[in-house]
């Protein structure tokens, strides 16, 4: 059975009249990495700051590790790591240093806080700058010596706020492996938001998407593939020459298929309610057409973050 570390009912916040955060419920379970995802403004952070307490809601609750975060912050502060998103060390002391003053602020002992303090940088890969000033460190080194920061005080669960901002690819990408490792070798429970489809789709078991303030959908890949695509949940990609009218025409009709687009002259995404790529290759047979290319397409993120933002931007204009 699958625990809930993290529950949220009915959150709302209103800044001005404005809600920044709408009817918000969700449950994070123990040891999964959730990905909070939405554009800018959407109400990533002001979620993140009522989960800590820094911010209170207007109506609506919390718990975090079974503590209410409104009612006892500092409780909440104790058991959860939080990276913001605007990180700041002590530019003039080292990595080492920094992470050895927010071990004394939590109270760990100079002699724990040496070892975890150390073994945490080799952790991070940062063993060779430990005794380089923080003010020296590129965005990346900054990026992994936070989640030292926020494993020191060996957190049940870490909230990271868009970790992966101002990072190179190659940086993100090893973030991300970090993030992975450390959930899986601690069983640490990871919510984690950023604006990044990509980035989100290679580490979280579940996402969310978060829109204006609002939960749009929910869940793994799969199963948002199915909330957010209903039926025409496989598409085949074709590449021929030539795709004629007579050909296109006859798959449009085929009753298995919902839609058809045209990407290009010579290529062709058919959606469908079955996978049908055996029937749409055999016609091109039949004509003795060459298919360059068949192949079922899987929906990633992308798409699924897409057509779920088309789909509403059409229904809101209409
Ligand atoms: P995100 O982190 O997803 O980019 P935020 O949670 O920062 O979004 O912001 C959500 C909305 O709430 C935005 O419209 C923002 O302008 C508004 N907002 C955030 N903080 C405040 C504040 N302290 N006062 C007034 N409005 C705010
Ligand atoms: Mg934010």
């Amino acid at each position: 059975m699958s625990e809930a570390i993290i529950n949220i009912k009915n959150l709302t916040k209103i800044y001005d009249d404005v809600p920044a955060v709408e009817q918000l419920s969700l449950s994070i379970n123990k040891g999964e990495i959730f990905g909070l995802l939405g554009p800018n403004g959407a109400g990533k952070s002001t979620t993140i700051f009522m989960l800590l307490g820094l911010t209170e809601p207007t109506s609506g609750s919390i718990k975090v590790c079974g503590i209410d975060s409104t009612k006892s912050p500092l409780g909440v502060k104790q058991r959860v790591g939080y990276l913001p998103d605007d990180l700041g060390f002590y530019q003039n002391m080292t990595g080492l240093e920094n992470l050895l003053y927010t071990a004394q602020l939590n109270g760990i002992s100079r002699e724990v806080a040496e070892k975890r303090a150390h073994h945490l940088l080799n952790q991070v890969g940062l063993e060779d700058a430990i005794h380089k000033k923080t003010g020296k460190y590129s965005r990346g080194m900054k990026q992994r010596l936070g989640l030292a920061d926020v494993l020191i005080k060996e957190p049940e669960v870490i909230i990271l706020d868009e970790p992966t901002l101002g990072i190179d690819p190659k940086g993100v990408r090893e973030l991300l492996h970090l993030i992975k490792k450390l959930n899986q070798e601690k069983n640490l429970t990871v919510l984690l938001s950023s604006h990044h489809l990509h980035q989100v789709q290679q580490v979280c078991d579940r996402v969310g998407i978060f829109v204006k303030g609002k939960l749009l959908a929910k869940g793994t890949l799969n199963e948002l593939a199915l909330q957010l695509f209903g039926n025409d949940n496989y598409v085949v990609h074709v590449e021929a020459n030539p795709i004629t009218e007579r050909l296109l025409n006859e798959i449009k009709e085929l009753p298995e298929v919902t839609y058809v687009n045209q990407i290009t002259a010579t290529s062709i995404d058919v959606f469908c309610k079955k996978d049908i790529t055996p029937t749409i290759a055999k016609k091109f047979m039949d004509d003795e057409i060459e298919l360059s290319n068949i192949s079922k397409k899987n929906y990633g993120l992308d798409e699924i973050y897409h057509r779920y933002f088309e789909g509403r931007e059409s229904n809101e204009t209409a």
